[in-house]
């Protein structure tokens, strides 16, 4: 399959979860890969490496604007600028407001909006120069429907889903569209964590305590998958999706249609 051969997609947060899920998708329709994000980055490149694509690593941390420049910077010089940028990269901290501290806030602002912020200014002038740009923003369910204990999380995914909009109707007339999908529970590193927390203060074990956090807001009573969301970034990537413009695209096993 080669639909994005001599494309190439930047995918924020790309270490593990959703973001490596998608860059292997991409990846394996022909798109070079520009990772970023912590961890185990070796076996996160071997898994793209293998698809017989381009794939370079750069660990900006997405909540530093200048680390950002620099990481696009990166982009065009190893690939000559991003064609697909995918704003993936996200934290989540659960506490009530009045017990929010300041600095959690400020972190889950900073790397869940204000990241894709900074990498759609520096991304679209190229996309323009070339003629064609995808932006795909991971926001949430929590940017349409909110949560109890998720304040700076849901404000973030809201305002990440405000500026999808923003963007793509300043983009209207040009080939870049943007567009932003809003998953319910994918059992990843992030939830998996929230998962033995919960398991912790309930005192029940973790198989219990996924299956109540299913039942509590995802109607279908499965996880949505990483290969789920690649498929459906595949799509906003193709011609298919030209006219699909500042859409928030809900994949959550129906949690927002209640
Ligand atoms: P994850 O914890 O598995 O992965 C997060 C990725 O972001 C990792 O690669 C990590 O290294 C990277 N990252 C974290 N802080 C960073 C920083 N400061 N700079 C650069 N990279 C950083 O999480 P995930 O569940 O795969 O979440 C990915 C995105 O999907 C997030 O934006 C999250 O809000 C969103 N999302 C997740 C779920 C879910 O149920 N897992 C649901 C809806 C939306």
């Amino acid at each position: 399959m080669s639909a994005l051969k001599g494309k190439t997609a930047l995918v924020t947060g790309s270490t593990s979860g959703i973001g490596l899920g998608i860059a292997k998708t991409l990846a394996q329709n022909g798109a070079n890969l520009l990772l970023n994000g912590f961890g185990d980055v070796e076996a996160a490149v071997g898994q793209i490496e293998r698809l017989g694509v381009k794939v370079r690593h750069h660990g900006a941390d997405m909540s530093r604007p200048e680390e950002i420049e620099a990481l696009m910077r990166f982009a065009a010089t190893e690939f000559g600028g991003a064609d697909i940028v995918v704003n993936n990269a996200g934290i989540q901290h659960v506490a009530p407001v009045d017990d929010f501290p300041p600095e959690k806030w400020d972190a889950i602002l900073a790397i869940n909006l204000s990241s894709a912020f900074h990498t759609t200014r520096l991304a679209i002038p190229g996309m323009k120069a070339r003629g064609w740009g995808r932006i795909v923003n991971i926001a949430s369910v929590h940017g349409l429907v909110a949560s109890a204990n998720k304040s700076a999380y849901v404000a973030a995914k809201h305002g990440l889903v405000g500026l999808t909009k923003a963007v793509a109707l300043e983009t209207a007339d040009t080939a870049i569209t943007c567009n932003a999908l809003c998953p319910g529970w994918v059992l990843t590193p992030l939830v998996r964590q929230q998962i033995d927390s919960r398991a912790s203060r309930s005192g029940r074990d973790f198989a219990a305590e996924q299956k109540a956090l299913l039942l509590e807001k995802q109607p279908s009573g499965d996880f949505v998958t990483p290969e789920q969301l690649g498929a459906l970034t595949l799509f906003l990537c193709g011609d298919a999706a030209a006219q699909v413009r500042g859409a928030a695209w809900n994949i959550d096993g129906g949690w927002a249609a209640q």
